[in-house]
């Protein structure tokens, strides 16, 4: 048996491409795309996608050229995550909340050919080249405009624009043939919440196989109708850009994520589906009576990329909106893992349920294995809820690795594992829950503070909105919780005292924060992810000379440690009044 050969008939490079081609066939008259007026069906979106592949190909877009692309949820959006890489190219999407100087960095570092730009984004986009024409060493993308394909605005910047490369294209262009399914398909920059962006590599395989695996444990049945809430340039849509042809669904793009939009699509089209980032929901529950509809029929969220709280879902599920919480990063090509619903957990109260759906899950098909472990010894932590440590991954949706970033790339990868940075624990029934991003652990006096957990109390408060907690220099405990507040419309008259003793009724004193500011918001990046670093300056400035500490038995997180002595243990501390300056 051990004979037989691999052949041309029987081992066929992995490749989302065939999708398409796939639906073009199988669900010819079915529509693909919806934006404002305009309609595609699945034959003419792989007839625009070829035209459009072929035009890259007689502008000497060879094979692994870059191909940037700063848009939102807009059609040619879509196209390209199959026109680029039919043409042998390797799509870049970059997130359209970058400044000028980052997506500069982004153009330099991916060498990227092409250059396409919504008309919307074109000054920034403007200024951005002139940044990189600045510099002596960085070679300009040639530019194409991407107007607005419903009500044409007329912008440009050069000469070429979207439309007329897939009207001057071949509809007859026949792709060649994907040689290696570890051929690159896309490169993704991090948004670098909490270091440097990195460019990651997804091959066609970690593509295909993700957008499968995201399909059976999102349960997305054939016919779904898609509302792009998600960036598509995040993550390539969490693979569903791909996954949408898979299932022959149509694809909803809205330009904008406002309550407005997304309601009003919901109801006019039946939306099935949508995926977003927790913080949407906060945009869905804070809309104005005149946004809102009413949901008839439930619709399939999937969310992750930030913990969302259990008030939070529960809340959203009341209006309709039916919850699967995941987890992931770039460099998994978006969710690794999912809070894989159990049928027993039906009978529970939907307070316990909504707790059981915070938790961050088991791992999609497509991963090999999971586990928290200590990231010095390697060790796995016992399965006890309690036990925190890294949280490693493998498998064949976890990036190729890092572009021109071998350094990196190797610190990515340990002992056969990618390391994710962020802290967990493995509860007994196997469902892993993440406590913080390493760098976010709150580290008071030998303890370790998740900020997930805390921020998590402070949204069950009917006053609260949004809420991140980070750390605050303390003299004698190195590190203590400082909390950061946005208000929602009923929390008005709520203070810093309220806040508190909310917590001190539902937290262990130590975890109580010492300071609670309020904002009118947090500071997020484009995927709704709280930039813990910029308040965790703003606390620097805060100084807390003596508080209130109780003890509590953890696991130490590998992390480089504020000073602190033996005598500092909670345990052994006294209870002392608060001041700040
Ligand atoms: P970036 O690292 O560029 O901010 P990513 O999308 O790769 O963008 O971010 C991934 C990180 O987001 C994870 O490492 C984790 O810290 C956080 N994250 C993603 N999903 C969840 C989730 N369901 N719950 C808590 N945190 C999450």
């Amino acid at each position: 048996m051990d004979k037989l050969p691999k052949c041309q008939a029987n081992y066929v490079p992995l490749t989302p491409l065939t999708f398409l081609k796939r639906a073009s066939m199988v669900y010819a008259n079915r529509t693909s795309v919806i934006y404002a007026r305009v309609r595609f069906t699945w034959r003419q979106t792989h007839d625009r996608c070829c035209r459009l592949a072929s035009s890259l190909r007689s502008l000497n877009v060879l094979k692994n050229d870059v191909v940037s692309v700063l848009a939102p949820n807009i059609p040619a959006l879509y196209e390209m995550h199959f026109a680029v890489p039919m043409a042998g190219a390797v799509l870049n999407t970059i997130n359209t909340r970058l400044d000028a100087k980052n997506i500069a960095t982004i153009l330099r570092h991916s060498e990227a050919k092409v250059f396409f730009i919504d008309h919307q984004y074109v000054p920034l986009a403007s200024e951005a080249l002139r940044l990189l024409m600045a510099d002596p060493k960085s070679s300009m993308p040639l530019v194409v405009v991407v107007d607005d394909i419903d009500t044409p605005t007329g912008v440009r910047l050069g000469e070429l624009e979207y439309e007329q490369l897939v009207h001057n294209g071949d509809p007859g262009y026949i792709p060649n043939e994907i040689e290696d399914e570890w051929d690159p398909i896309a490169l993704n920059y991090t948004s670098g919440t909490t270091s440097e962006p990195k460019g990651v590599v997804y091959s066609h395989r970690g593509a295909y196989l993700s957008t499968l695996s995201l399909i059976l444990g999102w349960e997305m049945g054939s016919e779904p109708v898609y509302l792009w809430s998600l960036p598509m340039f995040h993550c390539n849509g969490w693979t569903f850009t791909w996954g949408v042809a898979a299932r022959g669904g149509t694809n909803v793009c809205i330009r904008n994520t406002t309550a407005q939009e997304m309601y009003a699509s919901i109801t006019m089209h039946n939306v099935t589906h949508m995926c977003c980032a927790p913080i949407v929901f906060n945009i869905l529950l804070e809309a104005k009576p005149h946004e809102r509809h009413h949901i008839a029929t439930p619709v399939q969220v999937l969310t992750g990329g930030a913990p969302p709280p259990a008030s939070l879902l529960e809340k959203i599920e009341h209006l309709g909106f039916h919850v699967v919480h995941a987890y992931g990063l770039t460099e998994a090509t978006g969710p690794a893992l999912v809070c894989e619903w159990q049928t027993k957990w039906n009978a529970l109260p939907r307070q316990d349920q909504a707790k059981l759906k915070e938790r961050q899950g088991v791992s999609i098909l497509t991963l090999a294995d999971v586990d928290v472990k200590d990231s010095e010894t390697m060790a796995s932590v016992p399965r006890d809820g309690k036990s925190m440590g890294e949280i490693m991954l493998r498998g064949s949706s976890i990036m190729k690795g890092y572009f021109k970033d071998e350094k990196a790339t190797a610190k990515a990868f340990r002992d056969g594992w990618f390391v994710t940075g962020d802290v967990g624990v493995i509860h007994p029934d196997g469902y892993l829950e993440i406590k913080d991003r390493s760098k976010d652990v709150i580290i008071s006096g030998g303890e370790n503070i998740s900020s997930v957990e805390l921020e998590s109390v402070l949204y069950r408060h009917p006053g609260v909105l949004e809420a991140a907690v980070v750390a605050m220099p303390h003299p004698r405990w190195g590190e203590t919780p400082c909390a950061f507040v946005v208000k929602n419309s009923s929390g008005g008259g709520v203070n810093e005292d309220d806040i508190i003793a909310h917590c001190r009724k539902n937290l262990p004193g130590y975890m109580v924060p010492k300071v609670v500011k309020f904002l009118e918001e947090l500071p997020k990046t484009s995927t709704g992810k709280i930039q813990k670093y910029q308040l965790r300056a703003q606390a620097k400035s805060l100084v807390v000379v003596a508080e209130n500490q109780s003890s509590k038995k953890s696991t130490q997180v590998n992390r480089k440690q504020p000073a602190r002595n033996k005598d500092q243990l909670p345990h052994e501390h006294h209870i002392l009044a608060l001041s700040r300056l």
